[in-house]
């Protein structure tokens, strides 16, 4: 114990060198390390908006700090107790390893749900919409009566849209009801790691009777991975039907449909597709707003509605990317001890503007205006340095700021060919180095460009 002290202080040295004194307080005075265990540096704080701080902004510093003191690979888990409540919430890529104790035992009720499920992954934290109600409606079906309904069901779609919340939903609500139940939660990443550690170790058999008699539902997220995998898909075929044929619930994730899956073969395929198979998309806005105000309920923070508004506006596809900014927004009001108004929220958000909503022709409008040259010359082919110049700065800027292809931004300067974005991409890349000038243009751009957001702000949907 008084180890984990000592190694938390050296950590928080090194911390304290990279962030200013008033984060530092704010998020590191309440922090209290509980123990070093294995490879997991526990720690506790009260709020679960400084829990959420430290798993998103300053994870990826204090592991490599650790790793640095302790010469290993040691882990952060961060647990919040919030109003004297025990919960350790654990994201999932903080599962443990086998044959570390990883469900609730049989014959035993257990007093927190098993360490691999996030305790904030529940259905009454999930906001239904048009986009997602389908995948809830069959999540929700599948948790009542596990192996009866939809079985396997797959849910499918893209980055951040609460594919792992409701699969972990159902885990959740199946312990609820029968907390005999052994309910599983497995990255399909983690499970190919623990299926070649059972191949090296020669313990493949114990690896099989883990999966296959000991589990009541399994919950494997990603499974686009088993992709180009063949012996990883062979085992997980048999696990899969050996699972199935006993009557266990089997639900999977992925960023594709089974259909759309790459190097998978296609029996694998025709094992996904025989139970239910549902979409998530992105959140239109309302569904936004309300997940925005879900969260505000969970953190115990308040926003007001223009604010809400505004985020949802601002940030669109990603709730994983949503939920991050208001965790700025209210870590950088918390800091500045400033209510959240609509004018903070702009100059927090502006980053997230910038890279959200600049299209190509507001980059070029903003330098032909900056550099008063005409937005036809910048997409002929005239060659003065007058002109060229200001073109290879908006090339620049286009490849920055959005995420449009080098050949849609060569088509937008009037149909170039994409080397030449390349090549002024390097060209500016190069000078800005060598002239403070030219970096002073780009900084001055990139702020008249922070600053439009107004014009690419559109109407709720
Ligand atoms: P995915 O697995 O699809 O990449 P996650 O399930 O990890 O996404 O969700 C990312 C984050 O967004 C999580 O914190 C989750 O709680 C949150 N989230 C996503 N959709 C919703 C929703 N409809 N209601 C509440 N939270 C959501
Ligand atoms: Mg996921």
């Amino acid at each position: 114990m008084g180890d984990c002290h000592a190694l938390w202080s050296q950590i928080l040295e090194v911390i304290k060198t990279s962030s200013t004194p008033a984060l530092f307080q704010s998020f590191f005075a309440g922090v209290r390390p509980i123990c070093l265990r294995d490879d997991q540096l526990i720690v506790r704080v009260d709020s679960p908006l400084v829990a959420d701080w430290l798993r998103q902004r300053y994870r990826t510093d204090i592991e490599a700090a650790l790793q640095h003191a302790c010469q290993r690979v040691v882990r952060l888990v961060v647990e919040c107790e919030p109003q004297g409540a025990v919960t350790p919430v654990i994201s999932p890529v903080d599962e443990p390893r086998l044959p570390a104790p990883v469900s609730a035992p049989r014959n035993q009720r257990p007093a927190r749900p098993p360490a691999t499920l996030n305790p904030a992954f529940r259905f009454d934290t999930f906001v239904i919409g048009s986009s997602n109600h389908m995948a809830h409606a069959a999540a929700y079906a599948t948790a009542q009566q596990p192996g009866k309904v939809y079985n396997p069901l797959f849910m499918y779609g893209g980055v951040g849209l609460g594919k792992t919340h409701l699969m972990q939903a159902i885990g959740h609500a199946v312990l609820d009801r029968q907390p005999q139940q052994v309910v599983h939660f497995v990255s399909c990443e983690r499970f190919t790691n623990q299926f070649i550690e059972a191949l090296q170790a020669r313990t493949l058999g114990k690896f099989r009777d883990f999966f296959r008699s000991n589990v009541d539902v399994l919950l494997i997220d990603d499974v686009q991975f088993l992709s180009n995998k063949e012996s990883l898909q062979e085992e997980f075929f048999h696990t899969f039907n050996d699972l199935h044929m006993q009557g266990k619930q089997v639900v999977m994730t992925s960023d594709k449909s089974p259909q759309e899956l790459q190097h998978i073969e296609q029996r694998m395929v025709n094992r996904f597709e025989c139970g239910m198979v549902v979409d998530v998309q992105s959140p239109d806005f309302e569904t936004r707003v309300a997940i925005i105000q879900k969260k505000l309920e969970q953190y115990g923070a308040q926003l007001d509605h223009d604010v809400c508004y505004y985020l949802a506006n601002k940030v669109r596809n990603d709730v994983r990317k949503i939920e991050g900014a208001l965790v700025k927004l209210l870590g950088f009001a918390s800091v500045k001890h400033q209510p959240v108004t609509l004018d903070l929220a702009r100059e927090c958000l502006r980053s997230y503007v910038a890279a959200q909503c600049v299209t190509l022709d507001a980059i070029q409008k903003a330098v032909c205006d900056f550099f008063d040259v005409r937005v036809a010359d910048l997409r002929s082919n005239k060659r003065p340095r007058a002109i060229a110049h200001p073109r290879q700065i908006a090339m620049y800027l286009c490849r920055e700021l959005t995420t449009s292809s080098l050949t849609d931004i060569a088509q937008s300067f009037g149909g170039k060919d994409h080397t030449t974005v390349l090549y002024a991409c390097r060209k500016i890349e190069q000078v800005k180095e060598q002239d403070e000038m030219v970096n002073q243009q780009l900084h001055a751009l990139k702020r008249r460009l922070g600053n439009t957001e107004e014009r690419c702000e559109q109407t709720p949907s």
